[in-house]
């Protein structure tokens, strides 16, 4: 899902609280930020391994769905018949099923969503009135349960208990058995628009006509699993789903004029399309440009005529968690062929008249572009399809999913409108990935796949162009969030429900954290295989947040757990402050001065919304070629315009510091002559430990830059000094130059003037200027 509302939430778990939980020693100023992780994962067991991969014993149910579907768009109301096989994998007997029933969020007796604080509004409308009228009656939205049986025809015991419901086995099923059963159901689609959630319908009034999103349509396996049994938190609309691989095959009766898009593969193509229609199909498969499969006349037509009629599409798709559709006499269809390390991908879109203007010209392309970068940074795309449908939202299932992106009338559209319809094509085309394929519970770790594919999503969007404005990844983004009070905010590792600030907290922080780990701590080239790692282990599997941690740390050969438990666990944030500059030279027989009065200057950051580190990265890869350069159709105003950079402020401020000043004498001042000594002192004012990057600017105007690691914190974690030798004399200092740390307070990051030298006594004994450096033998020591 591409947006979230921010709707009040309860809390019941005290998430909050756990990073104080997982200090060893709260009142020390080291031993805490730098431990293992140890007892906050789960044990490590024959399911679940220690170095985060799948056990020996690893084992997840599946759930096989035959499902025939009528669609009546006279009465609003969508019916089903659905055979599911449930084979049970697991080691334990089991007396019982759990199925969602996410229709009866908008049931308002069966809904769970009821528990969610609500005001009262300063306008009261109608509608409003309405709302809170039906929710004092039954207004018999959500699932009706008509019928349960097992193959036979011999009914079942089930209880429903609000968006859940329980079925009871006739016998216990044993580990390696299955069960066949069936449900009949019926009901009324709503207006998506108005009422909200992630399927129903939108009215165009102008012409009358629907556009379906027909998802979470049917009662649905919830996973039973090794870690937590069954998943059954209630669905809110909030946290997403938990939910079984299996195989699917699905008949759905439509209006005759209708078009679907849908998860798997349409087995009748030959009995829905006209002949002009099939032979466009067929020239798709090889075209380099998408092809309309239905025109845009053709959709005008239909608009207006409004068939009586039915006609039944039959799509297959295999090992997939979920199944969606779509359906509409409004869609025009377009599809191109993507080749994904040897196999075709049909990557396809779905837009009525209103989106024609941008989506017939990016959409099936930015689908292609998505497939193919993601495959390089996880799996390859195991699915013959993956589509985009114009729904004026963003919500992801397998195989398609549902954007945004609509023109002015005359067919003309904003930048912004363009970005943001990339951006959520992008996004919801990457969630095949995550949780489609790495399929993690929604329900309970919103960031585990939010986070995860915005992540990304960020490098994909970068390489459609080097200066896409991505809102999310950019360390530097996500410093307004991060310096919020501390009772504002909670741990990544937080319930979805129980997530105040979801887009920041369960999309971008964790998207962020990564791409820190990329490109500040680990570097591009041990995280990148790493990550491919975790999603080559866990594709079409059940991962966990340990499984993902302790795979980062086993495939890098980095022990991160300070990172996870900073960046995961902790609410803490980056502040590193330089505090003071020593500098020093061998003595020369020079008047010595008293000390001196310096200046820290705040220096403009580099780097803007429109390069950042990855972006200078991405920019000197010579090997990297982006797809508005390969392809220079995809080109338009706003690529050409958006060349020039953005000013940045260039205001100073001064604060000031005495040095102290050190006698010394003559000795070995040859030896030391030509070398620059200076003594930096750090402190860690945010509390998050963090790499500390220092960019010298040398007298002659050139520049250098060292990167100490954030074990640099492990003796004290609150304040460090580090010393350094250089050839040249330096006359600027700034701490993280690219702001890749998300360091919340910059003012305490720079150094403008640098004071004039105090001197030291210089020994000659084994020291000469190189191994001073090489092996950090400090001469200001023998000083003191
Ligand atoms: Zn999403």
């Amino acid at each position: 899902m591409k947006k979230s509302l921010l709707v009040a939430c309860f809390s019941f778990f005290a998430a909050a609280t756990m990073a104080q939980n997982i200090q060893n020693n709260p009142g020390s100023n080291h031993g805490n930020k730098f431990e293992a992780l140890g007892t906050i994962l789960p044990t490590p067991n024959e399911y679940r391994t220690a170095s985060g991969a799948p056990g020996p014993k690893y084992w997840q149910q599946r759930a096989d769905y035959d499902i025939r579907a009528e669609l009546d768009e006279e009465n609003l109301r969508l019916t089903g018949s659905e055979t599911i096989t449930y084979f049970n994998n697991s080691p334990d007997p089991l007396t019982y099923l759990w199925l969602q029933l996410d229709e009866n969020q908008h049931s308002s007796v069966n809904n769970a969503n009821y528990q969610n604080s609500t005001t009262m509004p300063e306008v009261f409308t109608d509608r409003g009135l309405a709302r809170l009228e039906e929710g004092n009656t039954d207004n018999k939205l959500g699932h009706q349960i008509t019928k349960v049986t097992d193959a036979l025809g011999k009914p079942l015991k089930y209880t429903i208990n609000k968006t859940m419901m329980r079925l009871e086995l006739p016998a216990v099923l044993k580990p390696g058995q299955r069960f066949v059963f069936k449900i009949d159901w019926h009901y009324t689609i709503t207006d998506r628009m108005s009422r909200g959630g992630r399927g129903g319908y939108e009215l165009f009034p102008e012409d009358g006509n629907y556009l379906f999103t027909i998802t979470q349509w049917y009662p649905r396996l919830c996973v039973y699993s090794d870690f937590q049994g069954w998943q059954h938190n209630q669905f809110t609309g909030r946290g997403e789903f938990a939910l079984t691989f299996g195989n699917f095959k699905v008949q759905m009766t439509v209006p005759a004029d209708h078009v679907v898009g849908s998860t798997g593969e349409c087995q009748n193509y030959a009995q829905v399309l006209t002949p002009a229609q099939l032979g466009r199909w067929q020239k798709a498969q090889t075209s380099r440009e998408p092809v309309e499969v239905v025109t845009l006349e053709e959709a005008k037509a239909a608009e207006s005529k409004k068939s009586k009629a039915k006609k039944t599409w039959i799509y297959k798709a295999d090992n997939v968690r979920d199944f969606a559709w779509t359906s509409s006499r409004k869609f025009v269809w377009d599809a191109v062929p993507q080749n994904v390390q040897g196999k075709k991908i049909m990557c396809m879109s779905y837009y009525g008249k209103e989106a024609y203007g941008l989506y017939r010209k990016f959409s099936s392309k930015a689908v292609a572009h998505t497939v193919k970068t993601y495959s390089d940074f996880t799996i390859p795309y195991p699915y013959p399809v993956a589509i985009s449908v114009e729904a004026s939202n963003g919500m992801e299932y397998p195989m398609i999913c549902f954007n945004f992106g609509r023109t002015e009338k005359d067919g003309t559209y904003s930048e912004g409108t363009k970005n943001g319809m990339l951006g959520v094509i992008i996004h919801e085309v990457g969630h095949n990935f995550f949780p489609m394929i790495i399929n993690s519970d929604e329900r309970q770790w919103t960031w585990m796949d939010e986070g995860l594919n915005t992540f990304v999503e960020y490098l994909t969007e970068e390489l459609w162009d080097n200066k896409f404005p991505s809102k999310r990844g950019p360390a530097y983004s996500i410093t307004d969030y991060m310096k919020l009070p501390k009772d504002e905010l909670e741990p990544i590792m937080t319930n979805s429900e129980n997530i105040a600030r979801f887009g920041p907290n369960a999309y971008a922080k964790p998207a962020t954290g990564l791409n820190i780990l990329r490109e500040t701590v680990v570097g591009r080239e041990l995280f990148d295989y790493a990550f491919k790692e975790y999603a080559r282990r866990w594709a079409f599997k059940h991962p966990t947040p340990a499984d993902l941690f302790r795979t980062m740390n086993d495939a890098t050969g980095e022990n991160l757990d300070w990172f996870w438990r900073g960046w995961f666990y902790s609410t803490d944030a980056c502040d590193i402050s330089l505090d003071s500059v020593k500098y020093a030279r061998a003595d020369t027989d020079a008047a010595l001065p008293n000390g001196r009065t310096m200046t820290r200057r705040i220096e403009k950051p580099l780097v803007n919304e429109f390069e950042d580190i990855s972006k200078v990265r991405n920019r000197e890869d010579k090997k990297i070629q982006f797809y508005t350069d390969r392809d220079t159709a995809a080109r338009d105003f706003y690529w050409r315009y958006a060349r020039g950079l953005a000013s940045v402020d260039t205001s100073t401020y001064s604060t000031t510091m005495q040095v102290p000043y050190e006698q010394l004498d003559a000795a070995g001042k040859q030896q030391f002559a030509n070398k620059h000594f200076y003594e930096l002192s750090f402190s860690n004012k945010g509390g998050l430990v963090m790499p500390i990057i220092v960019e010298w600017t040398f007298k002659d105007g050139s520049k250098q830059v060292d990167r100490i690691p954030a074990q640099i914190w492990r003796g004290n974690e609150k304040q460090v000094v580090k010393f350094f030798m250089k050839d040249k004399e330096v006359t600027a200092i700034r701490l993280d130059p690219m702001r890749e740390t998300a360091d919340i307070d910059e003012s305490n990051n720079t150094w403008g003037q640098i004071p004039a030298p105090s001197r030291f006594r210089a020994y000659k004994q084994k020291l000469n200027a190189a191994r001073g450096q090489s092996q950090g033998v400090n001469p200001m020591q023998r000083a003191k």
